[in-house]
């Protein structure tokens, strides 16, 4: 059975209709402005010391007071692991696990193979969004596979804002990623919408997939 990616098992955690429209279309390359964004995520050291005025000219996703206070508070929460987040032994590394591979953006050292997702989007209010929670659970039990040890925690970074969050790899989470992996597998022609408004408002296959948003609804008398 071949391995399936993390880009795939988190795509079908956010909607497996998605995957499928991705699928169809095929390979899509990482814009400019994402790959930017996700540099900052390794300047963590230098952007604590560089000036407010100077922040300001970089694609953050806050003001500068609140990225620098949210770096900092990071930096304090993981005081232990921080060596290791703003200096990772290895960055980009193509991981295979025994049923999914990808690309695992850092690797931190702390004792075992922990990784560290990057993402460029905005963080939820606590945690992670849970497509992002299972690309890091994919992430982590391919760390294990490759390194025959186990891997119980990850990192999941939001460096626009200077968020950096950490996840347990509890039962739950775990479940999430099985889910997702069955979703994947199962992909045999277009699933089922969703009828999560939220989800659905900001997919890019939205006018394709004909889902009604909550705004088209009430401005067709819905
Ligand atoms: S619009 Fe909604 S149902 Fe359709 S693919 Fe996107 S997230 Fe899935």
């Amino acid at each position: 059975m071949s391995k399936i990616a993390f880009s795939d098992l988190s795509t079908a955690a956010y909607c497996p209709r998605k995957l499928y429209y991705r699928r169809r279309d095929g390979d899509f390359e990482v814009p400019e402005e994402v790959a930017e964004r996700r540099e900052l995520a390794f300047r963590y050291e230098e952007l604590l010391a560089t000036p407010r005025d100077a922040l300001a000219d970089l694609p953050l996703a806050v003001g500068p007071a609140e990225f620098r206070a949210n770096l900092d508070r990071a930096r304090s929460r993981f005081a232990d692991e921080w060596d290791a987040i703003r200096d990772p032994s290895e960055r980009e590394r193509l991981t295979e696990g025994k049923d999914c591979r990808g690309i695992v953006h850092k690797v931190l050292d702390l004792g075992v193979p922990t990784p560290a997702m990057v993402f460029t989007g905005d963080p939820p209010e606590e945690g992670v969004w849970e497509s992002q929670s299972v690309r890091a659970v994919a992430a982590a039990k391919a760390l294990s596979w490759e390194f025959e040890t186990p891997v119980e925690r990850a990192f999941v970074e939001y460096p626009t804002h200077g968020e950096i969050r950490e996840l347990r790899l509890h039962a739950r989470r775990k479940a999430s990623y099985r889910t997702a992996m069955e979703a994947v597998r199962a992909l045999d022609g277009p699933p089922p919408r969703l009828t999560n408004d939220a989800k659905c408002k900001p997919c890019e296959y939205r006018t394709e997939c004909g889902v009604k948003t909550r705004s088209l609804k009430s401005l067709l008398g819905f």
